[in-house]
């Protein structure tokens, strides 16, 4: 079992706590849980197992929690959940999927409405019936149609990249292990580094696809064969996610790699441009249209089929169609940002307000992680779920940064620099959560919006304008507010924002956190033609938040950023540079 399986269970065991009123503090526990397992990038299974280590090593998972994790890695379940599974109907269950139908609403709405499907609700919303319940209103009811088709979309239930690469990185080290395979590599839309990923692909380079497969369904966590072919099976894997291997010869390996990692858009394109050379491109190698009996021209390696239609290799994240083709063909493929490029992290949160790591955890964590500077960002005022800051204590976390920054420099060991920063909040009703004197103080102002994310398109397209405008803010944080699978964006203008972003210098935001990625691939390219700089940021919470860095420099990719087009690719000198020119436009 996965992390992000673990702390499914935990939150769904919480949800059903809430849905039937329980203890407050019982549903907190299993909400921490889900959140400690959910932060932890190793395996807890890994650590289990690990010689001289255990999981109440780490911070938060005390004996009690260790021996609930420790019975569902045996492949047990959780007792507590079983009974509430039996107690709750399952139409609450459906309802709960629902993005913004929390289980406080689902339950309202359950008992008086005696709703028992999906379809049902939206009967009820359509037949205004919603609106007359407590809590709710025209407004809910509209939120609710809205997100019922966003929440009936099978789109919605493909697994985040991250969650998917955990499942990836296991298999490919067991199949690695197989006697029988020569190469196994992963390609499919993992491979291109889609934000969701729907089925994992795998290929395997063998002269024994049999020994193979075999070992495939020998995997621990293999669960149901879908498929047993000569050269392909298809397996259920961890959450139920399909996985397809395919067994090839050394001298198709690169033609089949080509052709499973897709995407389709893209090997349409290549096919057609093929056949306009007299050339047949398939999963076997590149024949000559007229000659297919012939001994393929290409097929050992993904180079040399690009290089048989007269292209440089392409990327796997710019395989979508999308202008890429041309591109290679011309030469003039851009050279992406890579993880090396990044030197420094401009958003995270610490103990001062919804951190789990002190200021200065967060800065050895950075130093341990290579980085030349990084920006504390904790949350304004206004975010008083999470303890936000007011200007006194703003400026008392600023002291202690100077105070760190003195003695990192006097160690003389790191080149690490912690910038003074603040993630303020764009208030409902317009301006910014702290004054503009406290906030030119400050080295980095992401601002960002967390509250009133339902208001009309102008409202909030004004709001975000009028942030950008503002002389002291540096960057805009997760500038759509959607959560992958769970939220959609805020009804904003983008184009307005890209636009202003560019005319003021103010970066845009790549959050890098896999449940947002946010700008996404098609936004970014949006901004990177408009010429905005953009900042990939963790937003981390922990020490290990820091490393979903990837998952944005991945999002990055898709949208052909190169590292000119990404701020925190700069030395800090060159990024200093760059906020004066903001301040003096
Ligand atoms: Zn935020
Ligand atoms: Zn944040």
């Amino acid at each position: 079992m996965t992390n992000a399986e673990i702390a499914s269970l935990f939150d769904h065991v919480a949800d059903l706590l809430e849905y039937q009123g329980g203890n407050v503090f019982r549903i907190r526990a299993y909400r921490n849980a889900a959140r400690l397992v959910k932060g932890t990038v190793e395996s807890l299974a890994t650590i289990r197992e690990a010689a001289g280590r255990s999981l109440t090593d780490l911070e938060g998972i005390g004996k009690d929690l260790a021996i609930k994790i420790e019975a569902l890695l045996d492949g047990g379940r959780l007792p507590l959940l079983e009974q509430l599974e039996q107690e709750v109907p399952q139409v609450a269950f459906e309802l709960m999927r629902v993005p913004g139908l929390g289980p406080k609403k689902v339950k309202i709405l359950v008992d008086s409405l005696g709703l028992t499907s999906l379809d049902d609700l939206g009967d009820a919303c359509r037949a205004g019936r919603v609106r007359d319940l407590k809590g709710f209103g025209e407004k809910t009811e509209a939120m609710i149609l809205a997100n019922l088709a966003f929440a009936q979309d099978p789109a919605h239930s493909r697994l985040l990249w991250q969650e998917a690469d955990v499942i990836v990185q296991q298999l490919l080290a067991w199949m690695r292990d197989c006697p029988a395979a020569e190469r196994v590599e992963a390609a499919g839309s993992w491979r291109r580094g889609r934000e969701t990923v729907g089925d994992i692909d795998i290929l395997a380079q063998s002269k024994k696809p049999n020994e193979v497969m075999d070992h495939l369904l020998a995997w621990n966590a293999a669960g149901e064969t879908l498929l047993r072919g000569e050269t392909k099976t298809s397996i259920r894997g961890p959450q139920q996610i399909q996985i397809d291997l395919r067994v090839v010869t050394a001298a198709s390996f690169g033609a089949a790699w080509q052709y499973f990692t897709g995407s389709k858009e893209h090997n349409v394109r290549v096919r057609s441009r093929a056949r306009e050379q007299g050339l047949t491109i398939n999963e076997y190698g590149v024949t000559r249209i007229d000659d297919q009996a012939a001994k393929p021209l290409a097929g050992r390696t993904e180079e040399e089929v690009y290089q048989s239609i007269g292209l440089l290799w392409i990327p796997p994240e710019l395989r979508e169609g999308r202008g890429e083709i041309e591109r290679a063909e011309a030469g003039s493929l851009p050279q992406l940002v890579t993880l090396a490029d990044i030197r420094g992290d401009l958003h995270m949160h610490t103990t001062a307000t919804d951190g789990e790591a002190t200021l200065t955890e967060m800065a050895q964590a950075a130093i341990e992680r290579g980085l030349s500077y990084i920006a504390i960002t904790d949350h304004s005022k206004r975010v008083t779920m999470a303890h936000g800051l007011d200007e006194k204590r703003l400026r008392r976390q600023w002291r202690s940064i100077d105070r760190l920054n003195e003695s990192l420099a006097a160690e003389g060991k790191s080149p690490l620099v912690v910038l003074k920063g603040i993630e303020v909040d764009m208030l409902e009703k317009g301006g910014l959560d702290l004054p503009e004197d406290v906030l030119a103080e400050a080295d980095w102002v992401v601002a960002s919006l967390h509250y009133g994310q339902k208001q009309a398109r102008d409202r909030i397209t004004g709001r975000i304008l009028e942030a950008i405008h503002h002389p002291a803010v540096s960057c805009i944080g997760h500038p759509t507010g959607r959560l992958i699978n769970r939220r959609p964006a805020y009804d904003v203008d983008m184009q307005q924002v890209i636009d202003a972003a560019a005319a003021t210098g103010t970066c845009l935001e790549i959050n890098a956190n896999p449940w947002r990625l946010d700008l996404d691939d098609t936004l970014a390219a949006a901004a990177r033609q408009a010429g905005v700089q953009m900042v990939i940021s963790t937003d981390a919470h922990s020490t290990e938040g820091l490393d979903v860095m990837r998952c944005g420099v991945l999002q990055a990719r898709r949208a052909g950023l190169e590292p000119k087009d990404v701020a925190n690719t700069r030395t800090l000198a060159s990024l200093r540079k760059l906020l004066r020119k903001k301040e003096r436009s």
